[in-house]
């Protein structure tokens, strides 16, 4: 990614991704193959999370790519004077590295959500795009104790790209921590992508995304996010109270 086209929100990069150069960046690093790259899809909710937790931002300040997954990142950077292309979430980002793994022999793992969900997402996924190899599917948990065991699972499984659903902030910072101990070449985390892929949870009609209104949806059908969903006002709070620097960095 070409960091000095990075704008920050409230310390947080978001990189002025569109899905194609994702994919472009990916099978770039792919081919470098000299080490892991950490993708973030960095939503509201990260950045406000990150203010009152060091190190998610610490993580997210050292990730190779910020993606805008969320609304609110694309107002406020329209806010500061540098607007972004388009919003780029790991729901939609997913099929397609899926789709352009298929077509490149890239071998996926999917780790996290509740069990039996990667695996119901990685079944939907091969049916959509044949050919697509799955190294592995696990659910396991962000818990310390299972580290050893998971790294494990996924360097033995030589996939190539590594996804984690264990939510934010700990997925995130569970892909950095154990950066030096996996051998993928790209790790990101992905929410709840797995379990809209399986169907477990329902996605927002494609007219409510088109109206900004995804996170309504969410709160309709899983009630118990409102506290977290706080969050939301809060950052356009946060924005607004901000210098229009540009780049608050
Ligand atoms: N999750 C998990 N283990 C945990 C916490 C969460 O597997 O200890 C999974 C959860 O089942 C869901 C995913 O993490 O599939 C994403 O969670 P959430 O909806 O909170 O993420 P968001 O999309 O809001 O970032």
């Amino acid at each position: 990614m070409i960091i000095d086209s990075r704008l920050h929100i409230l310390g947080v990069p978001v990189d002025p991704a569109t899905f194609d150069s994702l994919l472009e960046t990916i099978a770039g690093w792919i081919r470098q193959g000299d080490r892991l790259y950490q993708i973030c899809t960095v939503s509201p909710e990260f950045v406000m999370i990150a203010q009152d937790n060091p190190d998610f931002m610490r993580v997210l300040r050292s990730a190779d790519l910020c993606a805008a997954d969320g609304i609110g990142l694309l107002f406020a950077a329209r806010y500061l004077g540098r607007p972004l292309p388009e919003r780029v979430t790991g729901s939609d980002g997913v099929p397609l590295i899926a789709e352009r793994a298929a077509r490149k022999g890239w071998k996926l793992f999917l780790l996290g959500a509740a069990p039996g969900v990667a695996e119901k997402a990685a079944a939907k996924l091969v049916e959509s795009y044949p050919g697509l190899k799955i190294a592995g599917t696990y659910a396991g948990s962000p818990a310390v104790e299972e580290e050893a065991e998971i790294i494990t699972r996924v360097n033995t499984s030589g996939a190539d790209i590594l996804l984690v659903a264990y939510g934010a902030p700990r997925q995130d910072q569970w892909i950095a921590r154990n950066q030096a101990r996996l051998e993928v070449r790209v790790a990101m985390g992905v929410g709840g992508t797995f379990d809209f892929i399986a169907g477990v949870v329902p996605r927002a009609p494609r007219w409510m995304r088109r109206i900004a209104l995804e996170w309504l949806y969410r709160l309709y059908k899983e009630p118990w996010r409102w506290r977290r969903m706080l969050r939301i006002p809060r950052f356009v709070w946060a924005v607004l109270r901000q210098p229009r620097t540009k780049n608050q960095e």
